[in-house]
């Protein structure tokens, strides 16, 4: 058998970074694309800095103890992420704000240093979906995006314009002013019967 060229495989080109950590005027830090990025791009792959399995860890005890558990390093990174909960516990508040959920079986969630940091839209450009097999979160753009243009992801509440207020507001304290949400009365109704017939 003779070796020839085509039998070694060329080595990955480096990829430009589609993303860069920035202020967002109102959210704090956001992630926004630095190129255009096509629909299905994977944008990020990322490893929880530490993942919760609700059916085996005790809730505060269980973070408390894994955040004490990280390096220095993780835990600056972890102690860097909102916190939209008043009362209680820091390390709980910051998991319960920005946690994603990861495997179903134990149901388990879990944070990432640099996926925890892409805000909500009621109509986002993206996705978040946990991969068992690379034990990571992945981030795929659901259309295509622009570069300058932030990304976001959907945090979980879909359906009419009162349903979603209430829920950001309950669980993460923040009143939404995506495009749908900043719509007239008369275009927000159009858009909340639309939302309920797709859904
Ligand atoms: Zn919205």
């Amino acid at each position: 058998m003779s070796l020839n060229a085509s039998s070694s495989r060329a080595e990955e080109p480096t990829r430009e970074p589609l993303y860069e950590i920035q202020p967002v005027t109102g959210k704090g830090r956001g992630i926004v694309a630095c190129s255009n990025i096509p629909k299905g791009t994977q944008i990020l792959c990322e490893k929880p800095l530490l993942t919760l399995a609700s059916e085996i860890d005790s809730f505060d005890d269980g973070i408390v103890r894994k955040v004490r558990a990280l390096s220095k390093d993780q835990q600056r990174q972890y102690l860097s992420l909102g916190n939209s909960c008043t009362k209680g516990n820091v390390f709980t508040g910051i998991f319960q704000t920005n946690a994603l959920p990861c495997e179903s079986t134990p149901p388990t969630a879990g944070i990432f240093p640099t996926i925890c940091l892409i805000n909500h839209s009621c109509v986002p450009n993206s996705q978040h979906s946990w991969n068992s097999m690379k034990n990571s979160q992945m981030i795929h753009a659901v259309r295509d995006i622009e570069q300058g243009e932030e990304i976001t992801i959907c945090y979980g509440k879909q359906g009419a314009f009162d349903a979603r207020r209430d829920y950001l507001i309950e669980s993460f304290s923040f009143e939404c002013d995506c495009s749908v949400c900043s719509l007239s009365i008369s275009e927000r109704q159009e858009s909340d019967a639309r939302r309920i017939r797709i859904e």
